[in-house]
Parts: structure tokens; sequence; C-alpha cells
């Protein structure tokens, strides 16, 4: 990969694709594009991207078979879909098959690009950093999502890592809630179970504690939230 981010987009309209390849490019992105379905799979399958920008109604296959088929191969790949505007079933249909984000047409172009930018940081896909150490005993690559936990070999999830890579960036306490908006991507926690925070922690905590029960490095505080603590990228 490249130092630039580089984008895919699979976009079959021809003013639309030139306008979000400009719009990237002016970024400071990388751009590869195509126009037809299955030509996006291929690059998609073949490429490595940094994010990848799928229309759902496509040539040949459409944007929902796209997912679903890179999902296939590849749980970290940050995927965004342009969705039909007001098109519910479209938005729960991407995200079910697995894509990260969706903006509705017509999007705003600047919403698209934080969108995007805030996926692939995220990710952990961005830059350099693709490792991290925490305490004497464990590593975590960010990217292949593997890592070594007290000489075991461990595997992670693309969720898992995120929440690791974005305590990690606060180096202080994180409110369940603001993981809830930066790693999950809601907007509004307010009738949002906090629980699933909780399992995912209790989760991670297993694979980075040499004992969980007694966390020394993915702490909780009480009325604050988690921290991470002594690690590095
Ligand atoms: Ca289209």
């Amino acid at each position: 990969m490249s130092i630039k981010p580089t984008l895919l987009i699979v976009e079959d309209e021809a003013s639309i694709l030139r306008g979000l390849t400009d719009l990237f490019i002016f970024h400071g992105f990388d751009v590869e594009s195509e126009m037809d379905g299955q030509k996006g799979l291929n690059r998609a399958l073949n490429g490595q991207y940094s994010c990848i920008i799928l229309d759902v109604m496509l040539p040949s296959i459409n944007g929902f078979e796209i997912c679903n088929a890179i999902r296939q191969q590849s749980q970290i790949q940050p995927i965004l879909m342009l969705t039909a505007k007001n098109a519910e079933e479209d938005i729960i249909n991407g995200l079910t098959l697995g894509a990260d984000d969706y903006l509705a047409k017509p999007f705003s172009t600047s919403e698209l690009v934080l969108r995007v930018s805030a996926l692939i940081r995220r990710s952990g896909l961005s830059g350099n950093d693709h490792k991290l150490t925490i305490g004497d005993n464990v590593s975590i690559c960010t990217q292949k999502l593997t890592g070594i936990s007290f000489e075991q070999e461990m595997r992670y999830t693309r969720r898992e890592v995120t929440i690791l890579s974005y305590l990690n960036q606060q180096k202080a306490p994180v409110s369940r809630d603001e993981l809830l908006r930066e790693v999950w991507g809601y907007k509004s926690t307010e009738h949002l179970d906090t629980r699933t925070v909780d399992i995912h922690i209790a989760k991670i905590r297993k694979k980075i504690e040499k004992d969980p029960k007694f966390p020394e490095h993915l702490v909780t505080l009480r009325g604050e939230g988690y921290q991470l603590i002594s690690c590095q990228s």
C-alpha cells in the first residue's frame, strides 16, 4: 500500500464518477475506478484499497453482491455504499452484507470525504501504524487481525482491533457512548444498549490480558469508561 490512501470507486454514472475521482484526488487520495460491477469486484478482490466506495445499482452485478463477495475474502476491508435516497431497505441490506457505512444519494461531498476518512482511520489501515504493542507480551497486526499474546497466536475481529486502535489514540478514558459513536458509528446513542460494548471489551480482555478478571491494560475507570494502558503503535 502506498503512503497515500487508495480508493476504489465502483460507480456507473460517468458524471458522478468523474466528480468523485476529482474530489478524492484533491483530498490527497489515489483513486482507481470501475463502472461495471463484475470488473469492480475483480479489482476489489485483487487490489489493496484503504476504502472501497460502492454504488448499489450497477451493470452486471450490483453493489450488494460486490460487498458480500468482498466480505467472503476480507473482514477488514472498509466499504462505504452509496444508496438511493431514503431507501431504507438498501441501507439495511448494505449493512447486513457487511458495508461499514453508507451515504444516500444525493450526498454532500464534504460529508463523503469525512465518512471515508473516518472509516480509514477506524480501520487502522491508514499510514504505517499496522502494529499495536500492549505491555510486554501482546502484539497485534492491525491489518492482518492477528497477533501474539503470551507466546500464543491470536486472531482478532476487525471490531476488536478498531476498539483497541481507538482507545490507543485517545490515551484517556473513553465512555461506552463515545465508543458506540466513534467505533460503531452510531449518531445517537440514546436508545442503544451499551452491553454490546461490554461484551466486546470482555472478549478483548480474554485475548490481551494475563488474567481477564483483573485487567492490567484494558482497564475500567468507574464512571469514566475504558482506558488502554501501556499500548504503543
Ligand atoms: Ca448506479
